[in-house]
């Protein structure tokens, strides 16, 4: 295994009704805007399949992953035994914000699934991260990306909007066919 690359889709197992994993061209983005490095301790709020876990716990030195969906913390819990990472993820099964009460010391924040909670999640994790930071949203709607930016802004924090349009080519015979992936938002910001 190549420890440092980003894992294909294909490697990771899925099951019914838990969304994920995050497709391989945005957990590359993700990792660059996440500014990971292996003194990182990575809450991931909204683990899903795993697919964002996986791709942190390769390289942090501790990730805390949450959901509140049971059948998602099984499927990250088997993605990682697949990857031999599940050494490195401490794995809770609640709610993104009551858990975040109970967790102090982490220095990176993504927020993949929020439910109705993002203002707070943001908020709370904005407070609770030390100076340098970093917070990450991934957002399919649009509300989420302007709800994020909103509430980024009115901490005090400068956050960075891409959008995010991927297409894979399939070859054919009579030349390559592209089909595009559901775009992404990716917010993100430093805690000043
Ligand atoms: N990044 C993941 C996919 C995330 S899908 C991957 O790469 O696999 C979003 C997840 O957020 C879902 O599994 C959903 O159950 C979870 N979620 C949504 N709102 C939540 C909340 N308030 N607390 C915890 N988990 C939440």
């Amino acid at each position: 295994m190549l420890f440092f690359d980003i894992s294909p889709d294909s490697e990771f197992e899925k099951i019914e009704k838990v969304p994920g994993p995050t497709k391989e061209e945005i957990r590359a983005l993700v990792i660059s805007k996440t500014r990971l490095t292996n003194e990182d301790v990575v809450v991931d709020i909204g683990c899903g399949t795993g697919g964002l876990t996986v791709e942190f716990a390769k390289r942090a030195k501790k990730v805390i992953s949450i959901d509140e969906n049971p059948d998602a913390v099984k499927i990250t819990r088997k993605n990682l035994e697949n990857f031999g990472l599940e050494n490195k993820v401490e794995l809770i099964e609640e709610e993104g914000l009551k858990a975040l009460d109970n967790i102090d010391d982490f220095t990176k924040l993504m927020i993949g699934g929020s439910g109705g909670n993002l203002q707070s999640i943001i908020e709370e994790g904005y407070i609770k991260l030390p100076v340098g930071g970093r917070i990450i949203i991934t957002s399919i709607l649009l509300e989420t990306a302007t709800e994020s930016v909103e509430t980024l802004k009115s901490l005090g924090a400068s956050p960075e909007v891409i959008n995010v349009n991927i297409s894979r080519g399939e070859v054919l015979d009579r030349g390559v066919m592209m089909r595009a992936l559901n775009p992404i938002t990716i917010i993100s910001a430093r805690k000043d």
